[in-house]
């Protein structure tokens, strides 16, 4: 019996990506979608062959709890609605994948957390990347395994930037430069693509961090920041150095430089194209895996998680260290001094 998911918020990522990739997956299936909009929420449970009695509209939600097909619910709306939304599903007597970032503040993420211990169900955050063939076999050759190094020698520096223009033409980039409703800018969005790869590719937790914020644009619908460097310093010695930029091209690139040789990852965390160099003293190798789709990978890891009543690899815990982590950036930022977490 595969489990049932029902998609919450039915903009770009649900529909572009999550909903057709459920059908890649061993084991779930699309069990409920929840829109404010029924013409649309009607139109996608055609599509998938989904009965009526399937479809929510976000008033009637909580009626969710009597629909046996649905085992976890899937949030995917702008992310000032992640906390509230994560704990009316806990309240429906749901688990709970939640899309990143995970809140708003920490304080946000420990009571979503909270919310499905006193349930007594499962949160997991939505970070695919950690789910990804190619960033796995970064991670290998990174860390190495069984206690010896891995191919570049003990990891020192890693280079990482995420970047995009920020498009108001796009619906789905008219919220996320509402500080209101996407509680962080360009950090917030794509940023923790790098903080959260460092702290996976080395496999420890940064204790410092110093950062800047970037020129803005002259928008005034702009309400978040639109670009950050920064720096992380982790117990090892190892050091990330980072940007995130809502005024560049696409780019969304992790490097680690090691003391026996680097592993490129360009790009790193698209949805579908990765690029993984890795150079080891005088060899250097172009890793190719076919038919790795992170996507149905990630899906399968909530699924796995709820059958075997298991924590999921990405926790509410591993979402709620990186809203630590970026609180510290932007603290840094405005305060010009290293801040210490
Ligand atoms: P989107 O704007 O395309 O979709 C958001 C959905 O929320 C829309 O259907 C919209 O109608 C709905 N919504 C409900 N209330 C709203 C309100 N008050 N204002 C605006 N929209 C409202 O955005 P998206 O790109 O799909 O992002 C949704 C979430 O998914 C975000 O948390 C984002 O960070 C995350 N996301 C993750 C990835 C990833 O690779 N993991 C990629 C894209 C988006």
């Amino acid at each position: 019996e595969r489990i049932g998911f029902a998609l919450v918020g039915l903009g770009a990522y649900a529909l572009n990506q999550i909903a057709p990739n459920l059908a890649n997956t061993r084991g779930c299936k699309l069990a409920a979608v929840v829109s404010g909009n029924a013409e649309k929420a009607g139109r996608v449970a055609a599509a998938y062959g989904l009965g009526k009695e399937h479809v929510y509209s976000y008033d009637d939600f909580d009626r969710i709890a009597d629909d046996p097909a649905v085992d976890v619910v899937y949030i995917i709306l702008p992310n000032a609605f992640h906390r509230e939304w994560t704990e009316r599903a806990f309240a429906a007597g749901k688990h709970v994948l939640c899309e990143k970032p995970m809140a708003g503040t920490p304080a946000d993420c420990e009571a979503m957390i909270a919310a499905g211990e006193r349930a007594g169900k499962k949160l997991m955050i939505g970070y695919r990347a950690q789910f990804d063939p190619y960033n796995l076999e970064a991670i290998k050759a990174v860390r190495g395994g069984d206690g010896t190094d891995g191919e570049i020698g003990v990891p020192r520096i890693v280079v990482s930037d995420h970047g995009r223009i920020l498009d108001l033409a796009v619906t789905r980039d008219q919220w996320r430069a509402k500080k209101e409703l996407a509680c962080g800018g360009s950090l917030y969005d794509i940023g923790i693509y790098s903080v959260n790869g460092a702290r996976y590719l080395l496999g420890e937790e940064p204790t410092e961090t110093t950062a800047r914020y970037l020129p803005r644009s002259d928008r005034p619908q702009v309400t978040v920041e639109e670009g950050v460097e920064w720096q992380m310093t982790f117990p090892s010695g190892a050091v990330a150095s980072c940007t995130s930029s809502y005024r560049v091209a696409g780019n969304k690139r992790i490097h680690v430089q090691g003391a026996e040789g680097e592993v490129t990852l360009d790009p790193a965390t698209d949805y579908y194209i990765r690029n993984l160099k890795i150079q080891s003293g005088d060899k250097t190798r172009d890793v190719e895996i076919p038919q790795a789709n992170q996507f149905a990978a990630m899906l399968d890891e909530m699924a796995t998680a709820v059958r075997e009543n298991r924590d999921p690899k990405t926790p509410g815990a591993e979402g709620l260290r990186d809203v630590r982590i970026m609180t510290a950036i932007y603290k840094a930022a405005e305060t010009g001094e290293a801040v210490k977490m």
